[in-house]
């Protein structure tokens, strides 16, 4: 709930502080028991940050996190260590995730032995890890280096299981990963989800890497939520010009289709949250910005036939933070 991240801002060569950045500005949604919420965005917007304050890698400035009824927000990490076990991550880059000097054995028994697992234990869990996500259990004393970017990738979701989490913050997964291997990654998550009953808040930058695994979609930008929803709805008549805009970027199957469609270009890139634009982050951009748009900001709210009757984002209606949305 309104989770904000502030980083100081770059000192001026004269020595004087630059104002804070606020790189995450009041992300607020829920997420069910084995469901997954796609939370997209372009580079910088935020959505990094926010997985990252979920499973406590970064203390939010302010906020809270609420997992199954307890406030982790503001834990100190000993008070943390009894949920650590449910709140896991898979980071983008598996090389540089997975320690280059330890086996991998060492690697996915790491979050045991921290759990207090002894050894032989956290190893023959680690050997199950392995067949569970589709490797050699005899493959257990290599290095990283032995393995493909994406078998890699498959160690760094093992380790994420290892204590059996609840949740997986998943961030970017499979987009260091060569086209042809992230299928077979998103199909391991999915599969995986279907076994274990995991929830997953999948980070990516496009639409199109979430589309089949979400339920849910959050759509990010400056640090904000923007719009945010069911699936077929986001995906389907998105409120948001910016989720049009990302959207008509994903390629659509049927080439007719594809050559028929309206592509909408975004000029620039996002402002830096170090100097947001005032109004509507988005306003500089925006193909439909009005006068309004550049002095007052607007809030999300429930937008649609289904989002009023449903309760909101929050009970998996929709909303969408935008003084015109398409009705
Ligand atoms: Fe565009 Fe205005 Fe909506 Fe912002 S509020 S997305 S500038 S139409
Ligand atoms: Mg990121």
């Amino acid at each position: 709930r309104d989770l904000v991240k502030t980083f100081p801002g770059r000192r001026s060569r004269a020595g004087r502080a630059g104002a804070p950045i606020r790189a995450v500005d009041g992300v607020s949604f829920d997420l069910g028991a084995g469901e997954t919420l796609g939370l997209v965005g372009e580079s910088g917007c935020g959505k990094s940050t926010t997985g990252r304050m979920i499973v406590r890698l970064l203390d939010p400035t302010s906020g809270t996190v609420t997992f199954d009824g307890t406030e982790i927000g503001g834990l100190s990490q000993a008070q943390l260590r009894p949920h650590r076990r449910h709140l896991q991550m898979v980071f983008q880059d598996p090389y540089s995730s997975l320690n280059p000097r330890q086996t991998v054995a060492r690697i996915i028994s790491e979050p045991l032995l921290v759990q207090g697992t002894g050894a032989a234990d956290a190893r023959k869990r680690a050997a199950e890890l392995m067949e569970l996500v589709g490797l050699i259990p005899e493959h257990l004393d290599r290095y990283p280096h032995e393995f493909s970017g994406g078998q890699a990738q498959r160690i760094g979701i093992a380790r994420s299981l290892a204590t059996s989490p609840r949740l997986v913050i998943a961030d970017e997964p499979v987009s260091a990963l060569d086209v042809s291997i992230q299928a077979q990654v998103v199909n391991l998550m999915e599969q995986l989800q279907r076994e274990l009953g995991l929830a997953y808040v999948f980070i990516a930058h496009d639409l199109s890497v979430v589309k089949r695994v979400c339920d849910r979609v959050a759509v990010m930008y400056l640090g904000r939520i923007v719009e945010i929803g069911d699936k077929a709805e986001v995906y389907g008549r998105p409120a948001h010009p910016y989720t049009k805009a990302l959207l008509s970027a994903v390629p659509l199957p049927d080439p007719a289709a594809e050559r028929a469609r309206e592509r909408i270009v975004l000029l620039g890139d996002p402002p830096s949250p170090a100097n947001p634009p005032a109004g509507c982050g988005f306003h500089p951009r925006c193909p439909k910005a009005q006068e309004v748009c550049r002095t007052e900001r607007p809030l999300l709210r429930i937008v649609g036939a289904g989002g009023a009757a449903s309760g909101g984002a929050a009970a998996g209606g929709r909303q969408a933070a935008c003084h015109f949305p398409e009705e």
